[in-house]
């Protein structure tokens, strides 16, 4: 099937990563422009591979080039619903791919070629043969199907100004429902490859964290094949509607974290939030000397005010860990009404990159917008805090609060209430700080640690 293509081509290869010191060339990436789209057509030439702009053998070694990827499909069962699920398996169906890496989705894709690829023959052709094969192999319903690869500048340029158009209005259908609206929320697991305890959580107002699906992308997905990795969840009982925290999800996210998770707030970065997988577009981070929250994107290349870049940021939480005061989410989700309204929402968040301020301008509240510090204002916490007293932000406030509810005898804890435990610690913590949401940090020192039970684990 694969014969004509020069390298093996297996899902065994999903996770290989091509170091700069091993790559030929670097396609589309944060250096460059690029984007993927899959669209329901009639009259689609089955079997049509074309390459518009340079081949693989046209390029020189070390440089970056745009990459468009555009797969038209057609059958007679083929929803334009399901053009988002489709266009999402492009990640995983190209990494089978020995040689070329792929990350990411939609218009942030990123992708290389190694060496040892271009050596043994390896061509775009080659690409846009396997992802036709791979295709029709996972969709049987896809009954034709053409694959365009784009290497020319301006053709990239056109075919990434369509497909952010056609982003944003399967994006914009998604808003005109709320989680109230329906009785079902949906499930997805593709993650799971790389991040085996992370299940999303999928709601109309709770666009996935990649960016990439929707909560009708999951129903059209979730109805041509039930068994695959995009399921159905009952709402179920109702436990907390601000959090976003439901009976029916929890038991859920139980059974598909493998037991690892059973708690989620749909809506909230504090104590069991959403689960990160690597793929999200932006994480939510909070931070406890203002009791606030920032916001950094991927796309973002500087330091947050933490003075850790987005990559940093995406280690403390990503591989499907839950972990308080971190959840990867999606730029679509900070356009609902829902987004962190747990925590305050935007009254909350106290520093964001300038470019997502200014595409989020139409959902930030207006009395908001200019008291929200972005890397052009402040570069630290202290300069953060000199703006956010300028500007007169909400948050200011919340901390007055926090801090007068703090009765002088509740800061230190009398040493005797814990003196008369019978019983032998589990374990000495020398030092320790732990999450706290009220702008308080407390830190443990020279700590005991006991136990009821202890249980343990084989792996
Ligand atoms: Fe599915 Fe979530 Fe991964 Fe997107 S981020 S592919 S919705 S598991």
């Amino acid at each position: 099937m694969f014969e004509d293509i020069p390298v093996d081509v297996s899902p065994m290869y999903e996770g290989e990563r091509i170091r700069s010191a091993n790559m030929f060339v670097e396609l589309a990436g944060p250096k460059s422009i690029g984007a993927e789209l899959v669209q329901v057509k009639d009259n689609v030439e089955d079997g049509k591979i074309e390459v518009k702009g340079l081949e693989l053998a046209d390029m020189k070694e070390g440089e970056i080039y745009p990459l468009g990827i555009l797969i038209e499909i057609q059958g007679e069962k083929l929803e334009k619903e399901l053009e988002g699920v489709i266009e999402r398996r492009t990640h995983e169906l190209c990494n089978y791919i020995k040689g070329f890496m792929h990350l990411n989705q939609r218009d942030q894709i990123w992708c290389r070629v190694s060496k040892e690829a271009k050596e043994a023959g390896f061509k775009l052709s080659h690409l846009a043969k396997a992802l036709s094969i791979l295709f029709r192999e996972e969709f049987p319903i896809i009954e034709t199907i053409s694959i365009t690869i784009l290497t020319d500048k301006a053709e990239v340029e056109a075919f990434l100004e369509k497909a952010e158009s056609l982003y944003e209005e399967r994006d914009a259908r998604a808003r005109e429902l709320s989680d109230e609206d329906v009785d079902v929320f949906y499930g997805c697991v593709m993650c799971q490859s790389f991040a085996p305890t992370h299940v999303c959580v999928v709601t109309p107002d709770r666009t996935a964290l990649c960016g990439a699906i929707n909560w009708f992308d999951c129903r059209a997905a979730a109805k041509m094949d039930p068994e695959g990795p995009i399921f159905e969840i009952e709402k179920g009982a109702i436990i907390d509607e601000v959090k976003g925290e439901y009976e029916n999800v929890n038991l859920v996210v139980a059974d598909r974290s493998q037991g690892n998770f059973d708690r989620v707030y749909l809506h909230s970065v504090f104590e069991y939030p959403h689960t990160s997988c690597g793929c999200f577009e932006a994480v939510a981070f909070y931070i406890p000397e203002l009791d606030g929250i920032g916001i950094v994107d991927r796309d973002f290349k500087g330091e947050t005010p933490l003075g850790l870049p987005f990559s940093a940021m995406a280690g403390q939480c990503s591989g499907g860990k839950q972990v308080e005061g971190f959840t990867g989410l999606s730029l679509e989700y900070m356009r609902s009404p829902k987004f962190l309204q747990a925590d305050g929402g935007y009254e909350r968040v106290v520093w964001l990159p300038k470019d997502i301020k200014d595409a989020l301008t139409d959902y930030i509240p207006t009395d908001l917008i200019e008291k929200i510090p972005t890397e052009e204002n402040v570069n630290n916490i202290k300069e953060i805090k000199t703006f956010l007293e300028e500007k007169e932000h909400p948050i200011l406030e919340r901390l007055k609060a926090s801090t007068e509810e703090i009765e002088p005898d509740e800061k230190f804890v009398e040493s005797s209430e814990v003196e008369n435990i019978d019983a032998s610690p589990v374990a000495y913590v020398p030092e320790m700080t732990l999450p706290t949401s009220r702008g308080i940090k407390i830190t443990l020192k020279n700590a005991q640690i006991y136990a009821e039970k202890v249980i343990i684990k084989r792996e």
